[in-house]
């Protein structure tokens, strides 16, 4: 019988990890949230994940489960634990990704470089922290929080006022994460893949463009990366990963300051959109990885297949129809460029899918890549 992964969400990443699962012949099943979901070619089940009984269900028909999102309940996890489940990331390690003042706690407990931060819990606390910081901080909520949502820049505490009641709401009490307002040049990340055994291996350090909170495009390796730079991004998130305990691929979201430090904006311990230009970038992609990391396989070698990536995301617009209405003339503009979609309905700001351009030339890839997304009718 061959070995059975199991995915709890059934979002682009799950639908991702099918053919790499596929290929090293595995059977891979997905919880999916309802039907029709990006990933739906493998979902064997239709339920909650918030709901203990469904995924303890689910996991007893897999031999590892893994994650296409960090929100299942830590209680959850800690139960499937507990009945000798083999969950990977495990929730020692996930706690980290899923809470973001813990995530900041441990990681200066590492001394790992991050922004100036505060857990806060009233408008005094907040405006204490904007007094010493310039006047303007990031404000976030400590879970739950993606692709912008759960972050804004404020100036004055009075405009933490709706996050502030919903804390107070909370049986759970809780808390506000604060930072300072990072000036940066860019914003980085970095991809490292950990074995349990302790098998790690790491992408090259990657750039990211965000538009409006949301990933808008990558570049394979980060332009302009001094090794010294590559360096140092590897092994914060070798140390993060090793300290941590983390199975399964790491991201690493960097800034990279104006005066030239790293600082660690956020965790994911999943294959994230940072990672996509990786299948068709590397030798081995960040899902292919992924399941060889979750299973305890050896990891697949990391190189480039070309010196430059760019990966854009295809995100919805507001007349965009369904993607594959634009695909003959999309495909006929640039037939290297590669296009992945996610089976999604195209709502605006939704990410509905991503297209990589591999070259020796980055104005190329950029180009070609670009040319290719707007043409899907990507609100660029
Ligand atoms: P999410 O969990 O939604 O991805 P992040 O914490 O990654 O939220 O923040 C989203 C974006 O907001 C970041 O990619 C960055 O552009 C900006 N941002 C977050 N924290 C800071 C900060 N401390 N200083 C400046 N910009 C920030």
């Amino acid at each position: 019988m061959s070995v059975r992964v199991g995915v709890i969400g059934g979002g682009q990443l799950a639908r991702m990890m099918i053919p790499a699962a596929v290929n090293l012949g595995l059977e891979i099943r997905v919880l999916a949230e309802n039907e029709g979901s990006s990933a739906q070619l493998a979902a064997t089940q239709v339920g909650d994940y918030h709901d203990p009984q469904t995924v303890l269900e689910f996991a007893s028909t897999v031999d590892v489960v893994t994650f296409d999102h960090e929100h299942v309940p830590e209680s959850i996890l800690r139960q499937l634990v507990a009945r000798g489940h083999a969950v990977h990331p495990g929730p020692d390690a996930l706690q980290f990704a899923q809470d973001k003042i813990r995530m900041r706690q441990r990681l200066g407990e590492l001394g790992v470089a991050m922004p100036e931060w505060a857990a806060v819990t009233s408008e005094d606390e907040l405006a204490e922290f904007l007094e010493a910081h310039g006047g303007e901080a990031v404000l976030k909520t400590a879970r739950g929080g993606y692709d912008g949502k759960g972050v804004r820049v404020i100036r004055d505490a009075a405009e933490a006022a709706d996050w502030l009641r919903i804390l107070d709401e909370d049986a759970n009490g809780g808390a506000l994460l604060v930072e300072e307002l990072v000036d940066f040049r860019r914003e980085l990340a970095q991809l490292v893949a950990r074995r349990p055994s302790g098998q790690v291996a790491l992408w090259p350090v990657v750039e990211t463009v965000q538009r409006g909170g949301v990933c808008s495009e990558v570049f394979a390796p980060a332009p302009g990366a001094s090794e010294r730079l590559a360096q140092v991004a590897a092994s914060i998130a070798t140390l993060i990963a090793e300290e941590l305990g983390v199975t399964g691929v790491l991201a690493v979201e960097l800034f990279e300051t104006t005066d030239d430090r790293l600082l660690v904006n956020e965790l994911a311990m999943r294959p994230h959109n940072s990672g996509h230009w990786s299948l068709d970038g590397s030798l081995t992609s960040q899902f292919e990885q992924h399941l060889r990391a979750v299973l305890d396989l050896p990891l697949g070698a990391t190189d480039v297949r070309a010196p430059w990536s760019v990966m854009v995301n295809v995100l919805g617009g507001p007349d965009s129809g369904s993607l594959t209405d634009t695909y003959g003339a999309a495909l006929a503009d640039q037939p290297t460029v590669k296009v992945h979609t996610y089976g999604k309905a195209p709502r605006p700001g939704r990410k509905v899918g991503h297209v990589t351009a591999v070259s020796d030339d980055l104005d190329d890839a950029v180009f070609r890549a670009r040319s290719v997304a707007a043409l899907l009718g990507s609100d660029l």
